[in-house]
């Protein structure tokens, strides 16, 4: 399995995460499955309904939820998954991320060290199909 996003919305999610710094910036990604790779067409930037509390925790505003999916009609596209970003820590999934996580999904971990979109320093993904297992990191591809 592999995430491919699409440059354009990468800029997109990498704005996202450097405006928010030092705070967890968080979203929908939004595409199409391809045999085993994971088209990402659509970043949506949504709010963090743990805002500035802390740096480990996102949750995303359900209304967020309900427009990524009233968009995935409109434009015949599917919820992968969701990006969120840990400032000035490693792109590894926190326990808070792993407990709060559902399956399918595709889990995209942003690790910036500032607020400039240049400052993000690695960007991974994972699958955390149940609670128990370790998560199944899959690969990125911008293009
Ligand atoms: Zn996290």
């Amino acid at each position: 399995m592999s995430i491919i996003i699409t440059k354009s919305e990468f800029e997109i999610i990498k704005k996202h995460a450097a405006d928010t710094f030092p705070y967890e910036a968080c979203g929908g990604l939004l595409g199409r499955i391809e045999g085993d790779s994971r088209i990402v067409v659509k970043a949506y930037p949504a709010e963090n309904r743990y805002g500035k509390i802390t740096w480990d925790s996102f949750e995303i505003e359900p209304n967020d939820i309900l427009n990524m999916d009233k968009l995935c009609v409109k434009e015949n596209l599917d919820i992968l998954g969701f990006y969120h970003t840990h400032p000035n820590h490693p792109a590894i999934p926190s326990n808070f991320d792993i407990n709060a996580s559902w399956p399918f999904y595709s889990y995209v971990i942003i690790s910036l060290k500032g607020n400039s979109p240049d400052n993000v320093i690695d960007i991974r993904s994972y699958l955390m199909a149940d609670r128990i297992s370790e998560p199944v990191e899959e690969k990125v591809i911008i293009k």
